[in-house]
C-alpha cells in the first residue's frame, strides 16, 4: 500500500537515526505526561506482504461505514521487528453490534463476557484465519475489587489515546493505519522497541494489581523476543509476584501453553526459573521441581518440542503436561509401589496417582477434561509399553491406541534419561514410523482437500479488488512452494491461538 503522507509529521525523518532520537524525546514526555502522540511512516519499517489480507478487508469495511479502524498491538510490534505476526488484532469505533454489520467476507461472532469483542472468521473449517476486532476501550472507570483487580468492565472508548493507556507494555500499543501507512506510538513504544525493552505503561504496581497475568506476559515477551524488562517495571513486580496465585486457573492455563508450546519453550523455561515464576505454574508436591532430573528432562522436551514447531508439527497441551508432571507422578509412583509392592498392577498405580496430580494441578492451572484423558492415556501406556514389543500380550491394541505416537515420543523421551528403555523405545519404532507415514499421508490428502475449497470458496467470495491485490502480493514474493507452507503452517497456528484467547479474553 503506498504512503499517501498525509502527516506533516512524516516527512519530518530524514533518516533512521532521526527518527530514534525523536523516538527517544517523545518516550521521556510520555513517562511523564502519561502519553505523548507520535506517528511517523510505516514505509520502509513494515512488509506490507507480511500483514492479513483479511486483517485489511477488515479495516476497509469498517472505514467504509465511517468508524476509525487500526491494526494494533503485538502484532504491530512484530511487524516492525520484520516477523510474521501469529495473529491479528484490529481495534475501532464501531461498537461489537456495528462491527458485525460492517465486515463482510467472513463470519462475524460476537464473544467474550466482561469486554465483547468481535472474532471475524475467514476461510473454511480446518484453514480459518480469526482476526480479533475490538472496540477501543475508554479510561477504566468501572468496578475494581478491593485489591485493585478489574472485576468489571464494559466501557467503549472513542479515541485511541484512552485505548492505548489500558494496553499493557509500550511495544504492544502501537497503531497502524493501512490508509495512511503510519503508525501512531503513544507510550514510547518505538523506542523500547529498538532499545529491546519491555515497559509498563503506567505505574507499574496499579496496572500489576489491575492484572497479574501482565507479569507474566512480560516474561514471555522476554522468552519470545529476547527483550529485558525496564527497571522501573521490575521494580513494580519486585514484591508482587505472589499476585500470580490470583489469575484464573483457566487463563493460567493458555498463558502456559503459550509460553512452552510457540518454538520458545527451552528459552521460556530458562527465563521463568531464572525469574522463579515457575513454581506459580505447577501444583505443589515435594522437592521434585529442584532435582536435576526434572530441569534436564524438562529442558531436552521443550529443546524436542521447539523443533517440532520449526518444522510445522502440532504440539500437544497434554504431551506438554504429561512431561511437566512425569517427575512428580514418576517419584510418587515409586513411592507406592515400595509401599504396597507387586499387589497393584502400576498402570492402576499411575493411572490413580496422575488422577490425583492432575486434580491438584488444576487448581492452579485448569486443564480442559479431553486434555486430562490424554495425559492419563499417555502415562498410563507408558507402563506397558517400558517392556518393549515382545514383553506385552496386546501389542496390536497398543499401536492401534489413539495416543499412541505421543506415548512413543514420551517413551524416546524417558529412553533419554534410561538406558534400560532404550530397547523398548527402538522396539516400537517401526510401528510408530508406519503410522506417522499414513498419518502425514492423510494430513496430505486432507490439506489438498482443503486447499482445494478454499481457494475455491476464496475465488467466489473476494472481491475483485481484494482478488487484485492478492494475486499481486503472490507475484511479489509468495510464490515459492516453501513459502506458502510456511505461510500455511503460521496461519493455522494464529487461528489456534485466537481460538485460545477467545476462550479467556480478559484484560
Ligand atoms: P503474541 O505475539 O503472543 O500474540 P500479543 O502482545 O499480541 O502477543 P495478545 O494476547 O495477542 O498478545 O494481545 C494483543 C494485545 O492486547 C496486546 O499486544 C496488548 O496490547 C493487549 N493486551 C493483551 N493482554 C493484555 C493485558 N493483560 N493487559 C493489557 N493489555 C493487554
Ligand atoms: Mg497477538
Amino acid at each position: 500500500m503506498k504512503k499517501k503522507n498525509k502527516s506533516n509529521k512524516s516527512a519530518d525523518f530524514a533518516d533512521t537515526y532521526d527518527l530514534v532520537v525523536e523516538a527517544k524525546k517523545r518516550k521521556q514526555i510520555a513517562l511523564t505526561n502519561g502519553h505523548c502522540m507520535f506517528e511517523f511512516p510505516a514505509e520502509g519499517r513494515i512488509d506490507q506482504s507480511l500483514i492479513s489480507p483479511n486483517a485489511l478487508n477488515v479495516i476497509k469495511d469498517l472505514r467504509s461505514r465511517g468508524f476509525k479502524a487500526y491494526i494494533v498491538g503485538g502484532c504491530v510490534r512484530d511487524l516492525l521487528l520484520g516477523k510474521e505476526p501469529k495473529d491479528f488484532d484490529v481495534t475501532t469505533t464501531a461498537t461489537p453490534k456495528q462491527i458485525v454489520g460492517s465486515v463482510r467476507h467472513c463470519r462475524a461472532r460476537v464473544i467474550g463476557r466482561r469486554f465483547k469483542i468481535v472474532h471475524c472468521v475467514f476461510g473454511t473449517p480446518g484453514n480459518e484465519e480469526i482476526i480479533e476486532v475490538a472496540t477501543f476501550r475508554s479510561k477504566y472507570v468501572g468496578e475494581a475489587a478491593d485489591n485493585g483487580f478489574i472485576i468489571h468492565d464494559n466501557n467503549y472508548g472513542t479515541d485511541i489515546v484512552e485505548d492505548s493507556c489500558r494496553r499493557d507494555y509500550t511495544v504492544n500499543s502501537m497503531y497502524y493505519s493501512p490508509v495512511s501507512d503510519t503508525i501512531y506510538d503513544l507510550h514510547g513504544g518505538y523506542y523500547d522497541l529498538m532499545e529491546n525493552t519491555i515497559d509498563i505503561i503506567g505505574d507499574p504496581v496499579v496496572r500489576i494489581f489491575e492484572d497479574p497475568a501482565r507479569i507474566i506476559r512480560a516474561y514471555r515477551f522476554v522468552a519470545k523476543l529476547g527483550f529485558s524488562i525496564s527497571d522501573r517495571t521490575l521494580a513494580g513486580f519486585r514484591d508482587n509476584f505472589s499476585l500470580i496465585k490470583n489469575i484464573n486457573n483457566s487463563r493460567l492455563f493458555e498463558e502456559v501453553n503459550k509460553f512452552f508450546l510457540g518454538g520458545y519453550g527451552r528459552r521460556s523455561y530458562e527465563v521463568l526459573r531464572e525469574s522463579g515464576i515457575l513454581k506459580y505454574f505447577l501444583t505443589e508436591q515435594g522437592v521434585v521441581y529442584d532435582s536435576d532430573f526434572f530441569d534436564e528432562f524438562i529442558s531436552e522436551s521443550l529443546k524436542r518440542s521447539d523443533e517440532r514447531y520449526r518444522e510445522g508439527k502440532p504440539n500437544m497441551p497434554a504431551f506438554l503436561y504429561a512431561v511437566l508432571l512425569w517427575p512428580l507422578i514418576d517419584s510418587l509412583t515409586r513411592k507406592l509401589i515400595l509401599r504396597v509392592g507387586q499387589s497393584k498392577e502400576k498402570k492402576d498405580i499411575v493411572a490413580v496417582i496422575t488422577q490425583k496430580v492432575l486434580t491438584s494441578q488444576n487448581l492452579i492451572t485448569n486443564i480442559p477434561a479431553t486434555v486430562q484423558a490424554i495425559i492419563v492415556n499417555i502415562l498410563t501406556l507408558q507402563t506397558e509399553m517400558e517392556y518393549g514389543k515382545d514383553g506385552v500380550n496386546n501389542p496390536d491394541q497398543i499401536v492401534a491406541s489413539k495416543f499412541f505416537r505421543a506415548a512413543v515420543d514420551f517413551l524416546k523421551l524417558r529412553a533419554a534419561f534410561d538406558d534400560a528403555l532404550a530397547d523398548a523405545a527402538m522396539s516400537w519404532n517401526e510401528d510408530y514410523n508406519l503410522r506417522s507415514r499414513n498419518h502425514e499421508a492423510k494430513g496430505d490428502t486432507k490439506k489438498k482437500q482443503r486447499g482445494r475449497k478454499s481457494s475455491k470458496a476464496k475465488k467466489n467470495a473476494k472481491p475483485a479488488e481484494a482478488a487484485e491485490k492478492a494475486t499481486a502480493q503472490k507475484k511479489k514474493g509468495g510464490s515459492d512452494k516453501n513459502n506458502d507452507k510456511k505461510r500455511r503452517i503460521r496461519k493455522e497456528r494464529r487461528n489456534k491461538k485466537a481460538i485460545i484467547s477467545a476462550a479467556s479474553h480478559s484484560f
